[in-house]
Order: structure tokens, then sequence, then C-alpha cells
């Protein structure tokens, strides 16, 4: 099989016109092209056979010499032009300027049963955004995005998808907590695929630049092929288009919420215009359940982007956003508006999910105060948020106790289960199987609802880490494991019940399980 791919983005789109991989501004350009960098010694660590399938490949091409050539960017696919993105951003709070593919490479797209993806890879070398970074990623911070992207998808989560995770033979140096002790690495690449790979920030480097005609190209570009529904492009169309990348960004957050997914990193250039969960780095997901809670070291002071943060965070993004289209609209009202309903709407929504968490299938008016209630409850103490909601579930409503022993094992360390904090549970258990009362599913309809929006396992950071530490010596068995879990989230899946479990006490304070950094 010979893989042939199309170049939309770089055939309707200005591009830079110095073909020199320096690192520079890129003017008036949408993309630079450049290829990716030769790899020493490039070794197949794993393939996601689904996504291989959803792109149409041939099962004998994922392990050919060809698939392993293009994989690790030491060959070009044949016709096809490959290239960095050129964005800017806004990082933690303030304007950053250029930012851009500084170290992913696009490949171009492949279509297949009438979807285009775009093919890039991640860590393959400079280019003329790779600032004062090598362009190259560990294999730490690769594993950690193949597994998590994989396992967002299959639990449903909008999420760009990883088809590839490849060592590179060559060494990387690298500090990983920023305190003057680096050292070397072993170099990954990942492919990455998605429909499109624009972020909010390759709208606002052209508006900041006060490039209004290549920000328009931009947006037509982005609405002819990927907001077809939306028609012709117009001012009406633009507002339409913001709508709807407000209910998308919206829309993924919720999801977050829902299955305790920290990102950790959420500035506007790893915002994607299609909703899609984008960049991961020092992202983590909640054991305890805490909203004041972030993975990401490099942001503990100020807790930007906290778990109970993300929402707020969503909104300020979608401000920017708003702000480097206005140019093209010329009208506030409409996109204050727009932004005004993120607010209504994500309560309802928000509402609607935990009540789905919840098992809850009526709307009743004092629901928010139960779920609020619980919020508070699940503070208390250290709570493991997924075992929480998972066992919850078998909880039976005419219950004449408390019912506390169904979700004790969520409790981190039981000696700090005061009486007051028995109490409370107590109290809201009584309220919750109250509530219970009302609705008409048996118990054991309510647990398969439940079990369906409450995952049974996630990829928890400690996870991540065992199999990154088999992996630097060699063993990739574990990365294998985790995978084959998380294909199905929500099923039981008895054989691997060790993985239902709370975090360990080991990995509490361990750098790469509760503290990450940026460095990858
Ligand atoms: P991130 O924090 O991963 O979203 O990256 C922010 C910016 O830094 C993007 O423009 C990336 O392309 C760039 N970047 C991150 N790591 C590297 C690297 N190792 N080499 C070159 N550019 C990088
Ligand atoms: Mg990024």
């Amino acid at each position: 099989m010979s893989l042939k791919l199309k170049n939309k983005f770089t055939a309707e789109l200005p591009a830079d016109e110095n073909l020199e991989n320096s690192r520079r501004q890129v003017l008036n350009a949408c993309y630079s092209e450049v290829k990716p960098r030769k790899t020493s010694n490039p070794e197949l660590i794993h393939v996601s056979p689904e996504l291989a399938e959803t792109l149409g490949f041939e099962k004998d091409f994922i392990h050919s010499k060809e698939f392993l050539n293009i994989f690790s960017g030491n060959k070009v696919v044949e016709g096809s032009t490959s290239y960095a993105m050129c964005y800017g951003g806004h990082q933690f709070g303030s304007w950053a300027g250029q930012l851009g593919d500084g170290r992913a490479i696009n490949l171009g797209e492949i279509e297949h049963k009438n979807k285009s993806w775009v093919l890039q890879l991640k860590g393959a070398g400079e280019t003329p955004y790779s600032r004062s970074a090598d362009g190259l990623a560990v294999l730490r911070s690769s594993i950690r995005e193949y597994l998590c992207s994989e396992a967002m998808y299959h639990l449903g989560v909008p999420t760009t998808r990883a088809l590839s995770l490849v060592l590179t033979g060559d060494q990387v140096l690298r500090d990983i907590m920023y305190n003057g002790n680096p050292d070397y690495e072993k170099g990954a690449i990942v492919c990455r695929v998605s429909p499109s790979f624009l972020r909010f920030g390759n709208y606002e480097i052209f508006t900041a630049r006060q490039d209004l005609d290549t920000l328009k190209t931009l947006l037509n570009f982005t609405i002819k092929h990927h907001f077809q529904h939306l028609g012709k492009p117009s001012k009406e169309t633009y507002i339409q288009f913001f709508r709807e990348v407000m209910e998308r960004t919206l829309s993924m957050i919720i999801h977050w919420q829902r299955v305790g997914f920290v990102h950790g990193v959420m500035n506007t250039d790893n915002m994607s215009i299609l909703g899609l969960t984008i960049d991961y780095g020092p992202y983590g997901w909640l054991e305890g359940f805490d909203f004041g809670w972030t993975p990401n070291t490099t942001d503990s002071q100020h807790k930007r982007y906290r778990y109970g943060n993300q929402p707020n965070i969503g909104l300020w993004n979608l401000y920017q956003l708003a702000n480097a289209l206005y140019p093209l609209i010329e009208d506030p009202k409409p996109l204050e508006e727009i932004l005004n309903d993120y607010k209504s709407v994500f309560e309802v929504k928000s509402l609607e999910m935990m009540r789905s968490k919840l098992g809850l299938e009526l709307q009743q008016e004092d629901d928010l105060k139960l779920v609020h209630e619980l919020e508070t409850v699940l503070q208390l103490s250290e709570t493991d948020m997924t075992i929480f909601f998972r066992n919850l579930a078998n909880l039976r409503k005419d219950d004449s106790e408390s019912g506390i022993q169904v979700i004790e094992d969520a409790f981190y360390i039981p000696t700090d289960i005061s009486d007051k904090i028995r109490q409370s549970w107590k109290s809201w258990l009584n309220k919750y199987k109250e509530r219970l009362q009302e609705e008409t599913l048996s118990d054991n309809d309510r647990k398969t609802k439940m079990n369906l929006v409450n995952p049974k396992y996630v990829l928890r950071n400690y996870m991540a880490q065992l199999a990154i530490d088999e992996a630097d010596k060699g063993d990739y068995r574990l990365i294998n494991e985790l995978y084959t879990l998380l294909k199905k989230p929500y099923d039981e899946q008895s054989e691997y019940a060790k993985w239902f479990a709370k975090r360990p006490e080991w990995a509490r304070h361990k750098v790469g399980c509760s503290m990450l950094s940026c460095s990858s």
C-alpha cells in the first residue's frame, strides 16, 4: 500500500515564501514548508489498529518498513508538502506573540470514506517556529500523549487521535523539573491525527498583526472545509461559526469535568477550533475530587488551569477568539450575546451532566442543591472521584441503612473520616436516596445507566508513569495493557480490576504522578 495524501491546507492558504528552516517571525502566511528531521534508529512501539482502520490502512501496511519510515519522519510521502503552521496565543493570560508548530510537522491530509484527516508528527524536528527549543519530544511525554488521546476518544470525549508511537533512537536533553538537572532521555514521535489542528491562536496571530486579509482567507478556508453546513462565508456565517465554536468548546469542557480530566495548559494556542482536546502535556486525572487541583507544577502558584476553573478559562479563551474575529464582523453585539450564552448554557449542561452521573432522569428543582452539597462533601476529605461515582451506582434506594459502606472504598485515608464527615456523608446519602424515590428506574437499571457515564478505568497519573518507567527499560507490555484496558473504560473488565484502585501512596508526591512540568 502506498500512502496518498491531499494538500488542501497548503494548496489553498498563503505560504511562507522563505523555504529556509531558520527560526524567525513568519508574516502574511499560514504555514511554512518544512521536512521532518531524519531519525537514526527508529523503532515502532505501538500502533492504534482502530485508528489505522478508520484511515483505511491495510493491516500489512502498519507493520511495514514503509510505515515506520513515514511515521518516524525518515521518508517524505511522495507528492505531498509537509509543513508547520503559524499561530500565536495567549499563554497564562498574556499575549505571547508568534508560537506556531515548533516541533509538529504536518504530512498532509488523508481521505477515507468521505472524511479527511491531517497526519501530524509531533517531535519531528525543528521548524521556523521552534524559537529556542529543539523541535523534539521525549518518550515519557509521547507515551502520555499517545495513551491519553486514545483513552479520551474511547471515553467519548472530543479529542485529537494518536496513530503511532515511535522511538527515534536519538537522545534528547531535558531538565524535567527546571531545576538545573538536565539529563538525556529517549526521543520519540507520536503521529497525531485530526480533521484539523487549527487553534484559536491561528486566528489571533493575524488580528494581532492587523493582517486581516490572511485572517479572512483562513476563516473562509475553515468554514469551507470544516463548517460546510454554515454555508457561504459572510458576516452572518462568521457569527454562526463563533457560536458553534462556543458550543463545541463548552461541550468538550463538560466532558472533561465529567471524567475528571484536567488539561493543565489551556492557553489559546492549545484550544482547537473544532472543540477537540488537543496538546496533551502536563495534564492529569483527578484522584481525590478537588476543584483546586492542577497537575501542572509550572502553574502551581496561581493554579489558573485548576479543575474547577476550566469552565471559566474556556470562556476567557472564547473572548480572545471573539476579539480575533471582531474585525471581520465589526459588530460586538452578536459576539457578546454568544459569550453570555456560554454562561447560561454551561449551567444547564453542567447540571444535566451531573444528573446523569447520579442516575437522575427527572429534572427537579432541588437537584442543583443536591449536586452542590455533594461537591462540598466530596471535598471534606480526600475522596477518589472515579471510584466514588462508580460505586455510588451500587446504592439501593430502599436501603434502610445510610449506604455509606458502598462508597467507603473511595476514601483515601479512612482515619481522616471524622464522625462529623461521616455524618455529612450519611445526610447527603439520605437526601440522595429520597430523591431516588421520585425516579422510576430500578436499582439495576439505574446502575446500568450510570455506568455508561461514570468510567471504571481512567489513565490515572501513576499508571502512565509506570508504563513510562517500563518503557524506559525497553519493556512496552504495560503500554499495550493500558491501551487495551482503556479501549473499554466503562466495561467491568474484571481481569483488569487491579487498575480500579486508588492511587498508591508511593505516587502521592512523585514526579510524573502528581507533579508534572511543561518539560516534554
Ligand atoms: P505547548 O506548551 O506544548 O503548547 O507549546 C507551546 C509552544 O512551544 C508551541 O509553539 C510549541 O510548538 C513550542 N514547543 C514546545 N516544545 C518545543 C520543543 N521541544 N521544540 C520546539 N518548540 C517547542
Ligand atoms: Mg501547544
